[in-house]
């Protein structure tokens, strides 16, 4: 076990968390790959990078002043624990980061007020530049839904202050969990005006969907020019990376609580498919040896800029889908629909982009959106759940939203038939599914429904569609959308111009889904307003305008 892997060692605790804290580090160590009810797999062991003070590297000479230009963040929280991470940089387009390649030791410390005056959690973990100076701890006996503050120091350098929280004991009554979702920040497609309001909601966490980065060079009209190369490999991904969080609005949403995160195919390149890159694409050319190299470069990058309750990638294969729960209310289901996928079939019979009939080929029963492991993996989980509301977290649209005739979105469950009939099977029986859903660039409500080939059958789950943040939808494909999907029997809600986010808030009786828009994103400043809300009552799957 390397230094960079060792497990949590608390060694300043407060008063109050003494014994907690020594309880709960002798656990960790003696049960190293306990996923502790995260779920997430063989992949949750040596995660925590915090050693005990007499295991840190000696603090490097010359370090610049500014360490923490890309904020800290915190994610996938437990009863117990939540991750906190950081990156120590000072030039997020430099090779090093402005850094140096020496190891470099972090203090972190967790208290119970902003001052810092209680502190009741710290440690050290020591930055490698393997892993671009990147810190994920695992900060633990941590009591159960509670709010902390958290930061990190290196040398005399404090980091900026986060906010985070745990999750509720798993049996506890909760009476409410708030929540945003969001996805597909594109900053060439529009400023990021809705960020400082995402940052200033009052919700317990943010769910991210995909498309945190966006891969391709700067193009024509481009709202925020690049300055880091299109991404091709570990150095150009951690260029690109660095640009995306650089943004202060988007690191004020990190820094006010918690995320749970997932990727979709912009974080290494568009429409990709598992081992083979979208053969229309920049890198549509790529060996599959090449592709894979690219691909894990592109998931080291990400785990590298994410608060993540997993271990580093050591190869291509990295699997990222988990789950998170909070108390009796709700239990979160983290898809990860691009890795295992089968490619996207019936290319020939495009109308436009990946838009066409389904093909024989994309009938096939094989055909997978999630791959086996995964698939198996969230039929037990969504099986096991005894949560209230069982919310899933994924990528591209399950509901059926064909265009006109039988012209469908080739890159969405539409395409792989046979593997969401799948998973409508495993949804059935589960208590309130809500699938929420990224990607498209979309808001709409949705029913999926018993036949999910058939518009008109009964609702199984509600599907709640954000918008983007930032990243366009085609303006000469909004009236066909809004003439052609919205008036399908499953499909209660479309908006194609705006761009936002989703609040959520669930209650035992109730979710309640606002659909918040900005007015614009070509000016930086814009009010931020609820364009619709819908409500959907445990028990019955049909959602409700409010
Ligand atoms: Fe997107
Ligand atoms: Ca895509």
């Amino acid at each position: 076990m390397s230094e960079r892997e060792g497990e949590g060692q608390p060694f300043r605790l407060g008063r109050r968390t003494f014994m907690a804290g020594v309880v709960a580090a002798a656990l960790a160590s003696a049960c190293s790959g306990d996923d502790d009810g995260g779920d997430s797999g063989e992949a949750a062991s040596n995660r925590s990078t915090s050693t005990a003070p007499a295991d840190l590297p000696p603090l490097p000479d010359n370090l610049p002043a500014e360490l923490f230009a890309l904020g800290v963040a915190s994610g996938d929280p437990l009863p117990d624990s939540v991750i906190l991470w950081a990156r120590i940089v000072a030039d997020p387009q430099s090779t090093d980061g402005g850094v140096g390649a020496a190891p470099i030791p972090v203090g972190w410390e967790v208290a119970t007020d902003e001052s810092f005056a209680d502190v009741v959690a710290s440690g050290g973990a020591a930055a490698d530049a393997a892993l671009a100076h990147a810190v994920h701890v695992d900060a633990t006996g941590l009591d159960a839904d509670t709010w902390y503050w958290y930061r990190f120091t290196v040398g005399d350098r404090v980091s900026p202050v986060g906010r985070a929280r745990t999750a509720p004991a798993a049996d506890a009554d909760v009476d409410r969990l708030r929540f945003a979702f969001a996805s597909c920040q594109n900053r060439q497609d529009g400023l990021w005006t809705a960020h400082p309001h995402l940052a200033d909601e009052d919700v317990d966490l943010v769910v991210f969907l995909g498309d945190y980065i966006y891969e391709e060079e700067t193009e024509d009209g481009s709202a925020q020019p690049y300055v880091s190369p299109a991404p091709v490999d570990l150095a150009t991904y951690r260029q690109r990376w660095g640009e995306y969080r650089a943004d202060p609005a988007l690191q004020a949403a990190h820094h006010a609580r918690p995320w749970v995160v997932t990727w979709d195919d912009h974080e290494v390149a568009n429409d990709y498919a598992a081992d083979q890159p979208d053969e229309g694409g920049a890198a549509g050319d790529a060996t599959t040896d090449e592709w894979l190299t690219r691909r894990a470069a592109a998931y080291q990058a990400y785990y590298e800029h994410m608060p993540l309750r997993l271990d580093p990638p050591d190869s291509p294969d990295y699997r990222i889908n988990r789950s998170v729960g909070w108390g009796r209310l709700a239990q979160f289901f983290v898809l990860d629909g691009r890795q295992h996928r089968s490619n996207q079939e019936c290319a020939d019979t495009a109308v436009i982009a990946s838009a066409g009939p389904v093909c024989e080929e994309a009938e096939a029963d094989d055909r997978t959106m999630l791959g086996d492991e995964q698939e198996l993996w969230l039929g037990d989980a969504l099986a096991d759940s005894e949560a209230t509301w069982n919310v899933i977290a994924n990528q591209t649209v399950v509901s059926a939203t064909p265009f006109a005739l039988d012209v469908v979105n080739l890159d969405q469950w539409d395409g792989y038939p046979a593997a969401r009939r799948r998973l409508v099977d495993d949804l059935r029986d589960v208590a309130n599914p809500v699938v929420i859903t990224g990607d498209i660039h979309v808001a709409g409500v949705a029913s999926v429904t018993d036949d999910p080939d058939d518009p008109e059958s009964d609702p199984v789950a509600v599907e709640l569609i954000g918008t983007s943040l930032s990243s366009a939808f085609s303006a000469s494909l909004v009236p066909i959308v809004e003439a052609t999907v919205s008036e399908l029997a499953n499909v209660h809600y479309v908006e194609a111009s705006s761009r936002g986010y989703v609040v959520c808030e669930l209650t035992a009786d109730e979710l309640r889904a606002e659909f918040r828009y900005v007015d614009t994103v070509d000016e930086i400043e814009s009010a931020i307003e609820t364009g619709a809300t819908w409500v959907v009552q445990a028990g019955d799957p049909t959602p409700r305008p409010a």
